[in-house]
């Protein structure tokens, strides 16, 4: 099957222009994170590249050096802020694999031992939740 192409319209790529509001806790010129706000645990952390591609599948190779440069020092920085003992990483190709936004993004979630992970589209999290988990995370990649 043909893929459909890249919408510039897609919810990452409003976030990316500044059009809607998301909690940044990292941004550099190829990447920028920011905390999910359907969270499937504490500190779960979107990683995106500015270049536009639906996902992995049709991304330009170049994309995924910084890409997954900022992902490890995410990772890293996550881990720290809440104590984690593992960190799962994530990233789904289209609507089969559960793709839900289709600006290429890769999750990042400290995990804990014995806790398993909440559903992949569970429940908003509180807003001043998400403030006070981006504040960790900005404070854990700046030290
Ligand atoms: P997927 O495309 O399935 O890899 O997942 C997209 C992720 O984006 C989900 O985990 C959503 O909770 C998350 N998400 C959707 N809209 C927003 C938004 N406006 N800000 C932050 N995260 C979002």
């Amino acid at each position: 099957m043909t893929e459909a192409a890249y919408d510039t319209d897609n919810i990452f790529a409003k976030i990316l222009r500044g059009e809607i509001p998301s909690h940044r806790v990292y941004e550099d010129e190829a990447v920028i994170a920011f905390m999910d706000v359907m969270p499937q645990g504490s500190g779960h952390t979107l990683v995106v590249p500015k270049a536009p591609s639906r996902n992995l599948l049709d991304a330009n190779p170049s994309t995924f050096d910084p890409l997954f440069t900022v992902v490890q020092k995410v990772a890293l920085a996550v881990k720290k802020a809440f104590g984690a003992d593992g960190v799962t990483i994530l990233q789904f190709n289209e609507p089969a694999s559960g793709q839900t936004v289709y600006h290429l993004h890769v999750h990042v979630i400290p995990r804990f031992d014995g806790i398993p992970l909440k559903p992949h589209t569970g429940g908003m999290e509180k807003p001043e939740v998400l403030v006070e988990n981006a504040e960790k995370i900005r404070a854990a990649l700046g030290s």
